[in-house]
């Protein structure tokens, strides 16, 4: 019998290759009818024998192109019709209706085959791509997503691409960004100096390959910015690349020409070798391995290296196996210290100018910039460090539909978050907003979002701390939209974050522990190690570590020693010159300190985490100053002897957490000789305990046995690991992370959902 079926599916189903993937799975099963793109997903029209139909649906789902994801598939009973053929039809628009956009797709197997081989048309072509894989977001200016309103606008199609983007049965039908070395981008070199000749095509790619070998600085042109890039292995490469970076001990990411080239400088699991060379490519954190010979300026004082496997088509030719071009690039994000990347041509030889020795250019626009990716991998799935390029704006999706919000995040590693429908789109990685460029990709991104996602937000929610840029931008639009504005509290947005992360869908209340750097507390002071019990709507502040003065207020946390002293201080302990962190302070400088703390001058109080990881840092002399976030805290963890499992004591007050007797036996241990690795594995092992200690307690209190982890010094792998473990070995349900930055980068999804449900509970 011949029936009649509508089927309509959304998800992530344009620009994936879905529409010929439906017409050659109808032609298979002989159906007739129709299928298009509309602006809320896929139509399809079927008419066919039942059993082909079921098999038709069936496959429609199991057989789905990679780079698709279903989220919804509705099936209705119609009334047959007299198609002749199947066909894919015009596309048709639907008011207020939207789909999600596909992020940027690494280079996928087929057209990596045609790159190199010499009797394809696209052979050695730096822009091969198509429906499975290629630039997605970041060259898309209007929606629909459609070649007119991308940045691949300015090349016309020759005959032969119009030819392979029109046949449905291509593997380019409707890959909008389709070009070959006829009509499509090209590169070129040109040298830094003045009167450098401008070089074309594949003399470019070698003249770029040349200075790399030589030993010189490249800025390349890739897909969501430019990237500096030099010899991994070759010492003085690396240095002049940090002098000139003026970067500090940031470590410097790698790009290794394949997995087997990861092996050679890391231990490499098998899951993180499923995660580098995942469609994304994000850089994975991964443990060096102690015979890696690579010059220690690429990453001072860790015992980690970020590596990514190449992304792009050039990225390939780049690091193409010939005249002994090494296996191993520095491709750290072009930018001065702490701006964000740059991602225009005229720009790149403005800022760069100094920095890169030769340029790599393209003529393909980037329009909307994005970072790398930084990842790691925990119990076979990953954790962001940052999450950008690869993966936003793939929007997290709820089963409940979602107030109409928009969450404008932090102030540092700022992304913000669109929702609409059952949708919350976390943007791409934008940066620190304190920097004009950057606050500049805010204001800007966020329209972009909200057009190109057809959000148009009746809530705004943001952070309570009032001086947040991100905050400013939400009163101002608040006031001048009239929206409403809904103030989350800091550690409050990390909790719901994590609840989000992991699809909790009701107000019931967790125990939350939620320990970062900083964070406003709805008592004016920085909060930052709180144990918290709450839910979406709500949260109360159940203990927190003793507060202590912040000499300086923020701008203490480059200097970890003046912590430290601070933190003595507090606990009455002698200023002895034998502790490391008192004698890298000069006199002068500790008489005054001594004094702003006597007098209580300039000296905000703070019960932060990240804190009393600085202090302890410090301490022990193991990092005195920093010069880029987090270092000290990062160095300590990467001292930690893992075969150590002592701990030091505390003690708690009521809700507060004190440190003054672990302080104390820190400084004797030191005292006897005992190696740092030690005293860092036991402090750790120390703020484990007091987070077993604490949920033990919260849940006799509450009944509640589960436990949210959440904010930045949830990026410590050691703690977050023996945690987690200890928490599960005692019967608790744990959250991490798993979509969304356990640090500020995750505010923006917590911030939203905490809104929808105070809005919902109204
Ligand atoms: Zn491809
Ligand atoms: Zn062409
Ligand atoms: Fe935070």
């Amino acid at each position: 019998m011949i029936i009649g079926r509508k089927i309509h599916i959304n998800g992530i189903v344009q620009g994936v290759g879905f529409r010929p993937f439906v017409y050659s799975l109808a032609k298979r099963y002989n159906l007739t009818g129709w299928v298009r793109n509309s602006t809320a997903g896929v139509d399809i029209v079927a008419n066919g024998d039942e059993q082909d139909m079921e098999s038709f649906l069936h496959n429609l789902k199991v057989m789905a192109p990679p780079l698709s994801q279903i989220d919804n598939l509705i099936v209705e009973e119609i009334a047959t019709d007299s198609f002749r053929d199947f066909t894919i039809i015009q596309s048709e628009a639907l008011e207020d209706e939207f789909i999600p956009i596909s992020p940027d797709v690494s280079i996928c197997k087929d057209c990596l085959a045609e790159l190199f081989d010499p009797s394809d048309r696209r052979y050695r072509y730096p822009f091969i791509n198509c429906t499975n894989c290629g630039p997605r977001f970041t060259i898309i200016k209007d929606i629909p997503y459609d070649r007119p309103f991308t940045t691949m606008a300015a090349f016309k199609m020759c005959a032969h691409c119009k030819a392979e983007y029109e046949d449905p049965l291509n593997r380019r039908f409707h890959a909008q960004p389709v070009a070959c070395p006829e009509c499509g981008p090209q590169i070129w070199f040109e040298p830094a100096k003045k009167d450098g000749q401008k070089i074309e095509k594949e003399e470019a790619l070698q003249a770029a390959r040349h200075y790399i070998r030589e030993g010189r600085i490249v800025a390349i042109k890739g897909l969501g910015g430019f990237h500096l890039a030099c010899d991994a292995t070759n010492p003085q490469a690396v240095e002049t690349l940090r002098l000139r970076k003026r970067r500090s001990d940031k470590p410097f990411a790698l790009m290794v020409r394949d997995v087997e080239t990861a092996r050679k400088y890391c231990f490499v699991s098998l899951s993180q070798e499923e995660l580098l060379e995942s469609r994304a490519r994000p850089i994975v954190i991964l443990d060096k391995r102690p015979d890696a010979e690579l010059p220690s300026p690429i990453a001072p004082h860790v015992k980690t290296l970020g590596l990514m496997l190449p992304y792009t088509p050039l990225h390939y030719l780049l690091l193409e196996k010939v005249d002994a071009f090494p296996d191993v690039l520095v491709m750290t994000s072009a930018n001065l210290s702490e701006e964000p990347i740059v991602f225009t041509n005229s720009n790149a030889k403005q800022t760069l100018d100094g920095i890169a020795d030769g340029f790599l250019f393209h003529d393909r626009d980037i329009e909307t910039r994005m970072d790398d990716s930084v990842t790691t991998e925990l119990d076979g799935r990953i954790y962001f460090f940052r999450r950008s390029r690869g993966y936003a704006p793939s929007p997290i999706r709820f089963k409940q539909k979602l107030a109409n919000i928009l969450a404008t995040g932090a102030e540092l590693k700022n992304t913000f978050c669109l929702t609409h429908g059952n949708y919350a789109f976390l943007s791409h990685h934008i940066g620190d907003l304190e920097n004009l460029e950057t606050l500049r990709a805010f204001e800007e991104g966020i329209p972009h979002y909200e057009h190109v996602f057809k959000a148009k937000p009746d809530i705004i929610a943001c952070d309570m701390h009032p001086d947040y840029l991100s905050s400013r931008y939400a009163h101002e639009r608040s006031r001048a939209e009239n929206l409403t504005l809904i103030p989350i509290q800091h550690h409050h947005a990390h909790l719901a974050s994590v609840l989000a992360d992991n699809h909790w869908d009701t107000m019931e209340p967790v125990i939350g522990v939620c320990f970062d750097g900083t964070g406003y507390g709805t008592d004016g002071m920085i909060w930052g190690g709180e144990f918290i019990y709450g839910g979406y709507a709500q949260f109360m502040r159940k203990f927190h570590l003793d507060y202590m003065p912040l000499p300086g207020g923020n701008a203490a946390i480059h200097n970890p020693n003046r912590i430290a002293a601070a933190y003595l201080w507090k606990y009455g302990i002698d200023w002895s010159s034998h502790i490391p962190a008192i004698s890298s302070i000069q006199k002068d400088a500790l008489d005054l300190l001594h004094s702003q703390l006597e007098k209580n001058l300039n000296c905000p109080l703070t019960s932060s985490m990240g804190r009393l990881f600085d202090a302890v840092s410090a301490l022990i002399g193991l990092r005195t100053a920093v010069n880029y976030e987090a270092q000290a805290a990062i160095e300590l963890e990467n001292a930690v002897d893992e075969c150590v499992h002592d701990a030091y004591a505390f003690e708690i007050f009521d809700s507060c957490i004190s440190f003054s007797s672990l302080l104390k036996a820190i400084l004797n241990d030191m005292y006897s000789g005992q190696p740092i690795e030690t005293i860092s594995a036991k402090f750790h092992n120390s703020i484990r305990n007091l987070t077993l200690l604490l949920c033990d307690r919260l849940s006799k209190e509450t009944g509640c046995r589960i436990v949210a982890l959440s904010g930045g010094v949830w990026q410590n792998r050691y703690l977050l690991r023996s945690t987690t473990a200890e928490l599960r070995r005692k019967g608790f349900k744990v959250f991490i992370h798993h979509d969304a930055p356990a640090n500020d980068g995750g505010i923006a999804l917590g911030q939203a959902l905490a809104a929808n449900y105070i809005i919902k509970g109204k």
